[in-house]
């Protein structure tokens, strides 16, 4: 890979016109250079709370994985370990190979976008973007010019002469997103960067921030909550949960093939129905027989997670179920039916809508489904047996 010691540097620098940083990366198409992330066996712990446990992953050059958990699983922990705001506890983290975990952040080579762009309010926009390159003592011209090229990447170039608070949210956004990749960082982290926009420019960023990482070819990392944000813009998905990952893949893979129920119940929306394993490893949910994505004992209690694409209502008499909602949602319509203990959603288009009150047979179609083993504990009393996580209602 490209690499610049600093004699390079202070030539290039010292030249001024003659070759920048930039156009002696250029040489290299960044592609091509290795800046893959590795998270060894990461641990880290605030005081004698760890927070991330044995955290593995492993990003090749130019992928984009989003990192998705709930709040508080540990994924701004994540990145602040990689771009050195934090010191790891234990475990290392390499970029192209080489442990990074004693550099300073500004050596690590990485661009961080946050969720609160935080610009300087009396700076004007190409000031902003140009910051960290004065910080590396580019020369005033030579920043000027690239924080220009990097504003018209991102689409704002008219507005470098203006003040952040002339400009929304989205466009602050932008500017954020143009000063953390104009220095040429190897990795871009981007910490729920969309979180504070209105959905709309929310989808329209999320495109462009993807656009620009696959042209740029550069390593990133995306956090988020949102699991639609998350299917959107991903190479791959890294599912968190508690200080670890649970499982990583592309995003039809996790979808279709979750590896836990806590990943099936988190990536797309699921219907959970408690029911038992029968002898020949399947189940049977609203009389239909559906095979398990997991081998379980027969005779085992256990939730399992189905899919409403995968069901299917038909309108009848003697239907099991009963139609209890109806969401509208453009596109599609999602509609739930109960029958006792069975509450199960189907998602259809908006045409076959099917009226509250109204009794439907259910069919499912026997994709295969995750299921997690209902522990049983005795009750104070020790005559009822609850399902774990039934509060005792
Ligand atoms: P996420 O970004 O997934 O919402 P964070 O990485 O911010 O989660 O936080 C993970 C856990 O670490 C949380 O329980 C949080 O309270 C805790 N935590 C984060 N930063 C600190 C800190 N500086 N000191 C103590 N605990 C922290
Ligand atoms: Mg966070």
């Amino acid at each position: 890979m490209f690499r610049m010691n600093r004699a390079m540097h202070k030539a290039i620098v010292q030249k001024g016109n003659v070759m920048t940083e930039e156009d002696a990366r250029g040489r290299t198409p960044q592609n091509e250079s290795d800046a893959g992330v590795v998270f060894a066996n990461v641990t880290k712990s605030y005081g004698d709370r760890e927070v991330l446990h044995s955290f593995n992953l492993s990003i090749g050059q130019g992928e984009m994985v989003c990192l998705l958990g709930p709040s508080g699983c540990g994924k701004s922990t994540a990145l602040r370990c990689l771009a050195g705001f934090e010191l790891i506890s234990g475990g290392d983290i390499t970029i192209g190979g080489r442990s990074i975990t004693r550099q300073p952040p500004r050596k690590r080579g990485i661009g961080m976008v946050f969720q609160h762009y935080s610009l300087f309010p009396t700076m004007t926009v190409r000031d902003n973007v140009a910051f960290g390159l004065k910080v590396s003592r580019v020369g005033k011209d030579e920043r000027n010019r690239r924080a220009l090229k990097m504003l018209e990447r991102v689409g704002l170039a008219e507005y470098a002469d203006v003040f952040p608070n002339r400009l929304s949210g989205g466009q602050q956004q932008r500017v954020a997103l143009a000063r953390a990749l104009v220095t040429n960082p190897r990795v871009l982290l981007l910490d729920e960067p969309l979180s504070a926009l209105d959905a709309k420019i929310r989808v329209q960023l999320r495109d462009e921030i993807r656009l620009l990482q696959q042209q740029l070819g550069i390593t990133a990392i995306f956090v988020t909550h949102d699991q639609e944000e998350a299917l959107a813009v991903a190479d791959r998905i890294a599912i968190m949960h508690d200080g670890a990952i649970e499982q990583i893949g592309r995003p039809q893979d996790l979808y279709e093939m979750p590896a836990t129920a806590f990943v099936a119940d988190f990536v797309g929306q699921s219907s959970v129905v408690e029911t038992v394993v029968a002898a020949d490893g399947t189940v049977r949910v609203c009389g239909q027989t559906l095979p398990l994505l997991v081998h379980l004992p027969a005779k085992t209690l256990v939730k399992v997670f189905i899919r409403p694409e995968n069901v299917v209502f038909t309108e009848s008499p003697d239907g099991e179920c009963t139609v209890e909602s109806a969401s509208y949602l453009g596109s599609f319509t999602r509609t739930t039916a109960v029958a006792d203990g069975v509450r199960i959603t189907s998602q259809h288009a908006p045409g076959n809508n099917i009226d509250k009150g109204r009794k439907v047979h259910v069919s499912i179609r026997p994709e295969p489904v995750m299921a997690e083993r209902i522990e049983l504990r005795w009750a104070q009393d020790a005559r009822t047996v609850k399902g774990d996580g039934d509060n005792g209602a």
